[in-house]
């Protein structure tokens, strides 16, 4: 696959931020200079997840809320049906609607307790399907959902992960994006099967910019993420180098982007980890330019 220089990718990619909510008001200071450092970038939107079992619930709702009414941004909350009934989900959704909110990335979620099987709440939603079409009946937000280039581990195969993604479109969401993956073929095999199964929306590859090996190592077993061997032989030795790991974190996410952009992917979505350096290192080695603050408030 033939990538354009560094340079050479400029102007037309779009990029969006993925936060979660602080702590403490440590992390919120963190969080808020990542909002501050990456908003000039013009991020499409930036998104606040949402704590397994609604454990972040009240935070979730108050940073998505703050970044809507404090800055330019256009901010989108996560949502899950985790042990929660219909009516306290559609609640949760009318406060974001009330607060000005239009996009909510609708997810199933994954139970509290690490490993165990997703029951629905007797009352509540049993997938994110269901959930987008109980969020349409409210409010027409606008709805993203999530996609899985290497399967959900909950699916039986490919095929039928595809046919639940077709199901989340098919209830009225308007966007996908993907849980993260470490090789572009990963991405373009999928978006290729996907194409198949006649989908026509909008899936966006979501970046993971790998700093601490170990843990996406565990990340991508919980996720069934593959995790080439030369990645590992990469970070080997880096353990006790903290600031040569963001260095080689900023150049392979930076390298794997403008792979899928040669690919013709002209959207990503970065998982930021609340970290203002790395994000912004990465979009700026992909031409992605702070923007002027007229046309930033103008989007
Ligand atoms: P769904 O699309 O509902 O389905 C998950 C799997 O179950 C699919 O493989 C599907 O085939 C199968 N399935 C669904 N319905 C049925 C059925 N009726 N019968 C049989 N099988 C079925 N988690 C959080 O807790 N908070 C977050 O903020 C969060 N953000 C995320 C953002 C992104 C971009 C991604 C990719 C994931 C995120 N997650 C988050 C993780 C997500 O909640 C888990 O991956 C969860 O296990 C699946 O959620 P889903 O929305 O994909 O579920």
């Amino acid at each position: 696959l033939k990538a354009p220089l560094y340079a050479d990718v400029a102007g037309d990619l779009d990029v969006s931020f993925e936060f979660f909510p602080p702590k403490t008001e440590k992390m919120e200071e963190q969080l808020w200079d990542a909002v501050r450092t990456l908003e000039p970038l013009g991020p499409s939107f930036v998104s606040v997840t949402y704590g397994a079992g609604g454990s972040t619930r009240e935070r979730t709702h108050a940073t998505v809320a703050r970044i809507q009414r404090e800055t330019s941004l256009a901010a989108a909350a996560h949502l899950t049906c985790v042990e929660a009934t219909k009516a306290e989900i559609d609640q949760v959704a009318q406060g974001y609607w009330a607060a000005g909110v239009r996009h909510i990335v609708a997810l199933r979620g994954d139970p509290p307790a690490a490993g165990a099987k997703f029951v629905s709440h007797p009352g509540g939603y049993e997938n994110a399907a269901a959930l987008v079409a109980g969020l349409k009946r409210l409010h027409p937000f606008e709805i993203s959902v999530a996609a899985y280039p290497e399967c959900h581990p909950d699916s039986p195969d490919m095929a039928a992960d595809i046919d639940n993604l077709k199901a989340k479109f098919d209830a009225g969401a308007t966007r996908a994006i993907t849980q993260f993956f470490h090789e572009p073929e990963t991405f373009f095999r999928y978006r290729d099967r996907i194409a198949a199964a006649g989908i026509t929306a909008e899936i966006v590859p979501g970046i993971m910019p790998v700093t601490n090996f170990a843990s996406v190592v565990r990340m991508s077993a919980m996720c069934g993420t593959d995790v080439p061997a030369w990645m590992a032989r990469l970070f080997d030795g880096l353990e006790d180098h903290p600031a040569a790991r963001q260095l080689i974190a900023a150049t392979l996410a930076a390298e794997l982007s403008r792979k899928l952009y040669a690919g013709g992917v002209k959207s990503l979505h970065f998982y930021t980890l609340n970290r203002a350096e790395l994000a912004f290192a990465i979009c700026h080695l992909l031409g992605v330019r702070s923007k002027p603050a007229a046309a930033v408030a103008a989007a």
